[in-house]
């Protein structure tokens, strides 16, 4: 079983997207467990507070090290374990990224940021700095469930259909592109289903779709 903990300090955010569809089905499976942990628990003061000012000075608040380190210890690690800080300016996160940590690991630990950032000493309690993209969110929950579910998807058994994960859009290599499917109607306006889908013959079918991409 994969474990996902993830650290932040709005943990009703993951309420309704974990509990629906593959997530909620992988959990069932007991394939995954998802655990979120509340940050301001680990906070000391009267406030839970996580966050302060920036040393010399500067918009906005950064995220204080005390109450992540105390979390980080009090979360049970496996032997294959790495912690991931969520980061704007972190390793681009890719389908290659996400088979290496669904074959390699049994627990991950995110680190959500929200404010201006971290203090730069939080980044030496992780293992791997990542980031969604070249663009910058509020917070570092939606890449956490994003590269949760990535992961997800790819462990054995999670998906209905065995081959689902396998001929998908970058699996095995990033230059691959899943083929052009259709459903009904065999006619939309003027736009047909490709004869060959619909002859039943499955060695034509498997080398056109080998030959169009989407
Ligand atoms: N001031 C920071 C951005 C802070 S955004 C900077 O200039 O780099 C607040 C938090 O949102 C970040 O700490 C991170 O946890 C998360 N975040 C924002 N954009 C992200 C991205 N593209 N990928 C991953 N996490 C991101």
């Amino acid at each position: 079983m994969m474990r996902f903990d993830i650290i932040t300090i709005f943990p009703n955010i993951f309420d309704s997207y974990i509990n629906t569809s593959i997530l909620r089905i992988a959990q069932k499976k007991k394939k995954i467990k998802i655990k979120i942990h509340n940050l301001r628990d680990y906070a000391d003061d009267k406030h839970h507070t996580t966050d302060d000012r920036p040393y010399g000075g500067g918009p906005g608040m950064v995220m204080k090290i005390e109450p992540l380190s105390k979390c980080l210890k009090a979360i049970k690690k496996k032997k294959k374990c790495k912690i991931l800080i969520m980061d704007p300016a972190g390793k681009i996160f890719n389908q290659k990224i996400a088979q290496n940590y669904s074959e390699k690991l049994d627990q991950i630990i995110f680190i959500c940021g929200r404010y201006e950032g971290y203090d730069a000493r939080i980044y030496k309690l992780a293992d791997e700095k990542i980031s969604l993209g070249q663009y910058v969110l509020s917070g570092g929950e939606l890449p956490a469930m994003i590269i949760t579910e990535a992961i997800t998807r790819l462990l054995p058994g999670v998906l209905g259909h065995e081959h689902s994960a396998i001929e998908e859009t970058f699996s095995g290599d990033l230059d691959y592109i899943e083929y052009p499917q259709y459903t009904r109607p065999e006619n939309f306006h003027g736009q047909k289903v490709p004869k060959i889908l619909l002859s039943g013959n499955h060695q034509k079918i498997l080398a056109w779709r080998r030959k169009h991409k989407k």
